[in-house]
C-alpha cells in the first residue's frame, strides 16, 4: 500500500511507494529543533518515495552525515536524508506526521532515549530503544555491522 503526504501549504506533495515496515521517534537536540517536538520518521530506502514540488524544499545540512527537507513556504518539515557514503546513503525518514493518512502505522523504534525531555513518552511496549552512546556506537561501527 502507497502512502501519500505533503505539507501543510500543499507545495510539497509526495507518495511513499515501498511498505512502511521501520519507523522511530528521535529525541536528539537537532530533532527536537527541528521538529518543535520530537520527530517520528518513517524509514524509506532510497528512490522508494515520488516528489512532487521538490523545488519547494530548502535543503539544510544539519551534519557531516545527514541533511533535513523544509518546506520553503510553510516551513514543514518533511524528511531527513543519510549523506554519508555506504549502504545507508539516501536512505529517508520522513515525517510521520506529514502522512495524510498514518492510521495503522506502528511506532517501532526510538533513537537517544536518555535525552527524551521529560514531559512526554510514548505509551505501549515493544519498541527497540537506542541510547545515545548505543547509536554513536552503531554509526562508528564498520557498516556491516548495522544492517
Ligand atoms: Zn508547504
Ligand atoms: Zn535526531
Amino acid at each position: 500500500m502507497s502512502r501519500s503526504g505533503s505539507c501543510i501549504c500543499g507545495a510539497v506533495k509526495f507518495t511513499i511507494t515501498e511498505p512502511v515496515t521501520e519507523t522511530g521517534a528521535c529525541h536528539c537536540s537537532m530533532c527536537r529543533k527541528w521538529s518543535g517536538g520530537v520527530f517520528m520518521g518513517i524509514q524509506v530506502p532510497k528512490g522508494g518515495m515520488q516528489i512532487e514540488g521538490e523545488d519547494n524544499l530548502t535543503v539544510y545540512t544539519s551534519s557531516e552525515w545527514a541533511e533535513r527537507a523544509f518546506c520553503k513556504t510553510c516551513g514543514s518539515s518533511v524528511f531527513y536524508r543519510v549523506t554519508a557514503p555506504g549502504p545507508l546513503n539516501g536512505e529517508m525518514h520522513v515525517g510521520m506526521g506529514t502522512l495524510t493518512d498514518p492510521s495503522g502505522i506502528p511506532l517501532t523504534g526510538e533513537l537517544y532515549i536518555d535525552l527524551k525531555p521529560d514531559g512526554y513518552a510514548f505509551a505501549g511496549e515493544g519498541r527497540h530503544q537506542m541510547t545515545d552512546a548505543q547509536v554513536t556506537a552503531m554509526f562508528s561501527a564498520p557498516p556491516q555491522e548495522h544492517l
